[in-house]
Formats: structure tokens, sequence, C-alpha cells
């Protein structure tokens, strides 16, 4: 018996964002974890297939890692197909490269699978180009949320020039904003706020980056929500790229 651990990435919520290969994964599962950002709706490709939710939300109620990570080993060793799936990306922000090197350390098969993950997906839904000729030539993923507090060289991105996406960002508006102005970005640069991406419950806030505080505040923004820093994040690009010409 070949045991394996898919890890697999859900996408950011609309069942549609989901990949061909995910949908082989669930087919073929025998037992499904699933977390709580996972839209429920992609279980419809495993019919009858056991499902358990092993939510880690912070703040809420939640699975410990170390007991996540046994289960996949358990079921594993009893040859069953084992489907992880994740929001989004298994690998952005997700452990799931943590996972998966637990598990290979104990000789079970891992096979990766990306999802779309929300910052992309969040800026896509509201026509934002992350990258753009002229304008921005790159994007930085960040989260402002980390185990051990520590905290970003958020002045070293406010000089880099790239459009930057950050996770969990929800709580830390204000301190995000101080540390990236002290680094010199403009006080009027665009910021859009993306709360539930690609849900039917989704709503974008735009702001700039010396507002975006008050502006989520006015919005009442809640998390799950990506923030995209940029020019790219105005609402009128063309503009952007006149002026950049
Ligand atoms: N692996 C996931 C990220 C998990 S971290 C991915 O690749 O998307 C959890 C954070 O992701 C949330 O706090 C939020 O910042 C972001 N997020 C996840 N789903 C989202 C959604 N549908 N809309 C907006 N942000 C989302």
């Amino acid at each position: 018996m070949s045991a394996k651990v898919w890890l697999v990435g859900a996408g950011p919520g609309d069942p549609e964002l989901l990949t061909l290969k995910a949908v082989r994964a669930l087919h073929e599962a025998d037992v499904v974890l699933i977390d709580d950002l996972v839209n429920p709706a992609v279980l419809e490709h495993c019919p009858g297939t056991r499902v358990i939710t092993v939510g880690k939300r912070g703040g809420c109620r939640s699975t410990p890692q170390a007991f996540i990570h046994r289960l996949m080993l358990r079921y594993a060793r009893q040859g069953k197909c084992v489907v992880r799936l994740k929001g989004g990306d298994p690998c952005i922000f997700g452990r799931g490269g943590e996972e998966a090197i637990w598990l290979r350390e104990r000789g079970v098969a891992v096979e990766l699978v990306n999802g779309i993950t929300a910052g992309l997906a969040g800026a896509t839904q509201c026509d934002i180009p992350l990258t753009l000729r002229g304008v921005s030539r790159g994007v930085t993923l960040v989260t402002a949320h980390t185990q051990d507090d520590s905290s970003l060289n958020w002045r070293a991105l406010a000089e880099g020039g790239t459009t930057l996406v950050v996770y969990m960002g929800v709580a830390k508006l204000e301190e995000i904003a101080a540390q990236l102005l002290e680094g010199g970005m403009a006080a009027d640069m665009p910021v859009a706020m993306i709360e539930n991406a690609s849900l039917p419950l989704q709503r974008e806030c735009r702001s700039s980056l010396a507002r975006m505080q008050a502006d989520a505040q006015a919005f009442a923004l809640k998390s799950p929500a990506i923030l995209v820093i940029g020019a790219v994040a105005a609402t009128a690009v063309e503009a952007v790229l006149q002026a950049s010409a």
C-alpha cells in the first residue's frame, strides 16, 4: 500500500478557480482534511468522502498543527489517499512547506498542487494588474502576521518599488501605514483592500496609504482580506499609465 498525502490549494473561494489537478486529487481522496478558509462548495468533487475540518484561524477555535500532522500521518500509514485542502495556494502562508517536510521525513510521499492564492485572485477580481509595464516591475507577497511577532522590514519594502500584496493585515493597518510612510512611500500611494475575494460576499475599498486605516474602519473591513499597495491599485490605472508614459 502506498501512503500518499496531496497538499492541495483550493483557491480563494470561487469553486471555478479550482485547478483540474485539485479536482483529480479530490476524486482520488479517501479522506479530506479541510481548512476553514476553503469554500465547502469544492467538496462537490468528492461526494461521500470522509471530510474532517481542521480550521486554524488566528484567535479562533483551532486544531493544533501537531495534531493535523499526526492525523495526516495516521491515515497515510493506513494506506489511504489523503487530501489536505488549503485556502489559496498551499505554500503561500499556508504551511504547505512545513507539512511536506514533516511528512517526507517520515517516509510519506507528498504531492503539492498549486491553488490560486488570495492575493492574486483579489487583485484580478478588482481589475488590478499586479505588474504593469512602466508602472510596476514586480510584486511582493508579505504577511503582516508572524508567529513570533517579528517585524518585517517595511521600510525596505517601501523603497523596493514593487506592488505590495499584504496578507493577514486587517489588524495591523495603522502599523503598516506608519512604517511604509516612514520608509518614504508617498502618502497618496493607492491602496485597495479586498475582503472575501472571489466569493459572493466580496467587497473592495479603495484608499490611499495615509487614509487606509480610517477608510477601512469606516468600511468595517474584516478578515479575510488582502491589501494591494502600489500605483496599480489606483481606480483609474489608465491614468497611472499615461502619467508614467
Ligand atoms: N494560503 C492562502 C493564505 C492563507 S493566510 C492563500 O494562498 O491565499 C490567510 C490570509 O489569506 C487571510 O488573512 C487573508 O489575508 C488572505 N485570504 C485568504 N482567502 C482570502 C479571500 N478569499 N479574500 C481575501 N483575502 C483572503
